[in-house]
């Protein structure tokens, strides 16, 4: 990807220079990783141990980080007390200190500066490269009002971001943790029970006797306590239905794994419906007290057999009754799980509605082995004045989709290009935490939106791709060196983690609470920022909670008692849902109020043309997104991805295990990097499959550099959701070159 205005620029040795301020290195113990490895190695009294959250993904699992007497980070275990992980860490979370380790970790802050011909960075102190910050929003928000600078996010790094930007005068924010990833399942289930699903999702597979995953890949997306409570599950003969193209981990542990034909899921879904309302396997007594629409459902999906959906998803109908029946057996113990990355076909809020309404009908919301109530603790605001009223934000630039709950970032990202016909306009840029080059589907829409920009700030630990493009990078320290917001996330109990500095950040780093403060001040925003060191808004927060600073840095954690009732609705009970007609909408009134289908219908979607495959991608056990790839110790577990093909394909194509051959897309787009094949019975021969996150292209990457190929980078066909925004990005196909030379020349 290239810019024209805007020249990349691969971090140079100049940029990479930074000085090594506070810590030494660490020890191997650091590099020790096993599945579940939370074994401590007996008492060692030297160590001293700190309190934090992973941060490794957004589990968030609260750990203690083991520290020797020389300073040294020894190794990351999870905290007993955590209901995100029970104590136990995943690959990923165990893995944490490389992100410490790693020597490629941006190391001081950078300012572009013109070198002839050539853009290039220069090192500069956090006072010059924060003055040009605070200089540039002063500047954005005279010139055309503080709207027109944005904040795209992730992490927890991003509420600091997001405070300094509510303080300043924008609510331009987004986050592709929403439109590209789980969206479209919080407008279906708010639709359909009048709540977000969350994260963690309220499933309670711990008690569940039938888990339906579609397209959900739990164990090796590695959601911590979900894995263990799935695992449990099938050890306590659980049943397990898989949808997938692909047999994934999960498919190759369940009873049944439904190799459905991409995109016609809610073929399946539709049919599954149809069996459990004609065959009568629905609980009338529970339809008829906490549901809306029955009748109505019943005659949409009359028409819908398993027979119908065979012709679509190539499922046997035999197959279709066998499962709904093992469903509505198992209910209200069953699960329809929301899935997390669900933005496929750009009727993605119609496939999740699919999936709620399914739970509706059998009765799982709010019953054990189904979905809990969850609950979770308000932690106090800091003493602060209130945040200024922006004319407009994320809410206006997403208009059009009327069921977004959050920013979109493809509406940010076109309204930052001046060409693009939208009413508001955005200039400049804070990235905070998100390789948006890795993570945004359309790279021309962000290449032109990157070249339009009239300046970019991208914080980050690592130089991913997108800090190439930016103005001014500062670098921030990692997880294991800063404390953060206190963790209060939903659960069966309301629980609160501390995250504390375990070592002094290395390098010339910073954490991003002081950069925000250090920026707010700058623009007079003082009174947002009313304290010295943030452990004095964490002592207060955590004191308001009947607890301190000094209690949380001995425990890490602490369980709260349910405030919101029990956990399960009682059989018979009354009880509203907080949907407009107080029942579980099987038909939506919000959805037909607003003119889209009140009840899902199913929508051919392009068929691959001769010799492309339904390119599908996915995660690893190791790996997080692109953030993780040069991570050592897990590039150690894994250091590039394979592309999975039908051996029936391999055939045709007379591709060899780990041949290496490049992919092209549908619109012509060739990988940067070649993939090895792995021929495998395991996919369909209609589909290819990779693990996301690889093909970087920044050299100073030293271990991912060049590793495997970029799924992203094939993804330019993107279907947009018509009720949230969604980018669908699951409609690409691929084929292969065998030919190095035919994509050279
Ligand atoms: S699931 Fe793994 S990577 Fe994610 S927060 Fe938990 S330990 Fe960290």
């Amino acid at each position: 990807m290239r810019t024209n205005r805007r020249q990349f620029i691969r971090i140079s040795a100049l940029g990479l220079g930074g000085v090594a301020t506070a810590a030494t290195a660490v020890g191997a113990g650091g590099s020790v990783l096993s599945i579940f490895d939370s074994s401590d190695e007996g008492p060692n009294i030297n160590f001293k141990r700190y309190p934090t959250y992973c941060e490794v993904c957004f589990w968030k699992c609260a750990a203690w980080t083991h520290v020797n007497e020389d300073g040294e980070i020894v190794k990351i275990i999870g905290n007993d007390d955590d209901p995100h992980c029970n104590g136990r860490l995943c690959p990923r979370g165990t893995g944490g200190v490389g992100m410490y380790t790693d020597t490629d970790r941006l190391k001081t802050p950078l300012i572009r500066v013109k070198d002839g011909d050539k853009d290039t960075f220069r090192e500069a102190s956090w006072e010059e490269a924060l003055d040009l910050v605070a200089s540039k929003m002063k500047g954005i928000k005279e010139k055309y009002g503080s709207e027109s600078f944005a904040l795209l996010k992730h992490g927890s790094s991003g509420s600091h971001f997001e405070h300094l930007f509510k303080a300043y005068g924008s609510d331009t924010i987004g986050e592709p943790a929403y439109a590209q990833c789980r969206g479209p399942r919080e407008t279906a289930f708010s639709a359909t029970f009048g709540s977000w699903v969350g994260s963690p999702e309220p499933t309670d597979i711990r008690d569940t006797k039938c888990l339906v995953l579609i397209g959900s890949h739990i164990g090796e997306n590695m959601h911590n306590s979900q894995v263990q409570e799935m695992s449990e599950a099938i050890d306590r003969g659980a049943t397990i239905i898989t949808v997938d193209p692909r047999m994934s981990t999960a498919a190759s542990k369940s009873k049944y794994w439904l190799a459905i034909k991409p995109a016609t899921d809610i073929a399946l879904l539709l049919a599954w419906m149809h069996v459990i309302i004609y065959d009568k396997l629905y609980d009338e007594a529970y339809i008829n007290k906490y549901t809306y629409g029955f009748e109505d459902l019943k005659n949409h999906v009359k028409n819908f057999t398993p027979e119908w959906a065979y012709g679509i998803t190539t499922i046997d109908p035999s197959v279709i009754r066998k499962t709904a029946r093992e469903m509505a057996q198992a209910a209200p113990a069953v699960i329809i799980h929301p899935g997390r990355h669900v933005v496929w076909y750009g009727d993605d809020t119609q496939r999740e509605r699919a999936m709620a309404i399914l739970n509706g009908l059998l009765g799982s919301w709010g019953k054990r082995g189904g979905f809990y109530l969850k609950e979770k603790l308000a932690i106090p605001k800091f003493p602060q004045p209130a945040y200024p009223h922006p004319k407009w934000g994320w809410e206006e630039l997403g208009e059009h989709y009327p069921l977004a709950q959050m920013g979109i970032t493809n509406e940010l990202i076109r309204a930052s290009i001046p060409e693009e016909d939208t009413k508001h306009k955005v200039k400049a840029w804070f990235v905070s935490g998100t390789n948006l080059v890795k993570t945004i589907p359309n790279k021309d829409l962000l290449e032109k939106a990157l070249d339009s920009l009239e300046f970019l700030v991208v914080c980050d630990t690592m130089p991913m791709d997108i800090t190439g493009y930016a103005d001014v990078v500062l670098p921030e320290c990692t997880y294991l060196e800063r404390y953060d917001g206190i963790r209060s996330a939903t659960n069966r109990e309301p629980s609160v983690a501390l995250r504390m500095p375990a070592v002094k950040p290395k390098y010339n780093t910073k954490p991003s609470w002081w950069m925000g403060k250090e920026i707010g001040e700058r623009l007079g925003l003082g009174a947002y920022y009313n304290y010295k060191e943030y452990s004095e808004v964490l002592d207060w927060q955590l004191k308001k909670i009947g607890t301190s600073l000094e209690e949380m840095e001995r425990i890490g954690v602490k369980k709260y008692e349910r405030g919101s009732g029990p956990l399960y609705i009682g059989d018979g009970e009354d009880y509203e849902f907080p949907t407009n007609t107080g029942k579980v909408e099987l038909y939506s009134t919000e959805l037909a109020a607003l003119g889209f289908d009140p009840m899902p219908v199913f929508t051919q979607h392009p068929e691959p043309e001769e010799g492309f495959y339904h390119l599908n991608y996915g995660r690893a056990p190791m790996h997080t997104f692109s953030r993780t790839a040069n991570n050592p110790n897990l590039s150690d577990l894994m250091d590039e991805n394979k592309i999975w093909i039908n051996p029936r394909v391999a055939k045709i194509w007379n591709l060899k295990k780990d041949q290496e051959i490049y992919l092209k897309n549908q619109d012509g787009v060739v990988s940067s990097f070649p993939i090895k094949v792995r021929i495998t019975e395991r996919i369909r021969w209609d589909s290819v499959y990779m693990v996301h996150g690889f093909g970087h292209t920044n050299k100073k990457l030293t271990n991912a550099y060049g590793k495997g190929a970029s799924d992203t980078e094939m993804i330019t066909k993107v279907m947009i959701d018509p009720e949230m925004g969604g980018t669908g990005m699951r409609g690409n196909f691929v084929t292969f070159i065998t030919d190095k030379n035919l994509v050279e020349s």
